[in-house]
């Protein structure tokens, strides 16, 4: 706990209020653990639900892995090279369903990055879509995705493992499976 939390609080001579101490959130050093299970079940940052004058939240690592959580959830039902997904569009649905999966992985990539996992670029100029987003997914593995040439303000990454398709997809469900965020707080 970083934070101001008094568990108790004296008002004059006699006067007093109790109230029991919160429990710290067993995932991040900085929220209590309602804290961060109401920002997930609200899909906001924890900055948005705590009392932003006491809390620097803005980093909370849960919050950030739960908004990655959401958007590679996203990324993976619309990503027409999943194959989980074979035969499901035309080439110009995969098209668009492409712009908008490219989308919700870099903005996974900005949440992933702030949370500390290890996110960042490697270059293939031979292939037309040069930028390879590179993310290791603790636990998990290493994923990539080639998008649009771009500054997408990344950092370089570690080379591609040589992980196929069906690895990445398997890699990925794996941390998504493991990495629920927690909507309910814990019980003391
Ligand atoms: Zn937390
Ligand atoms: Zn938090």
């Amino acid at each position: 706990m970083t934070s101001a939390d008094p568990a108790t609080w004296n008002a004059g001579d006699f006067h007093q209020w109790t109230r029991p101490p919160s429990t710290p959130c067993p995932g991040c050093s900085c929220c209590t653990a309602t804290l961060c299970a109401t920002a997930a079940a609200r899909e906001l940052p924890c900055v948005a639900v705590g009392r932003s004058a006491d809390y620097d939240l803005d980093r909370c690592p849960c919050a950030n892995l739960a908004a990655a959580h959401r958007q590679l959830t996203t990324a993976a039902a619309s990503d027409p090279s999943n194959p989980a997904n074979a035969g499901r569009w035309t080439t110009d649905e995969a098209e668009w369903l492409y712009r908008q999966r490219n989308g919700f992985l870099v903005g996974a990539a900005h949440s992933l990055a702030r949370a500390g996992v290890p996110v960042g670029i490697t270059r293939d100029p031979a292939d037309p879509h040069p930028v390879v987003l590179t993310i290791d997914l603790p636990d998990a593995g290493q994923v990539t995705w080639h998008l649009p040439d771009h500054d997408y303000r990344l950092p370089p990454a570690a080379p591609w493992d040589g992980h196929d398709t069906t690895t990445k997809y398997a890699r990925l469900t794996a941390w998504l499976a493991a990495n629920t965020p927690t909507t309910t707080p814990a019980t003391p």
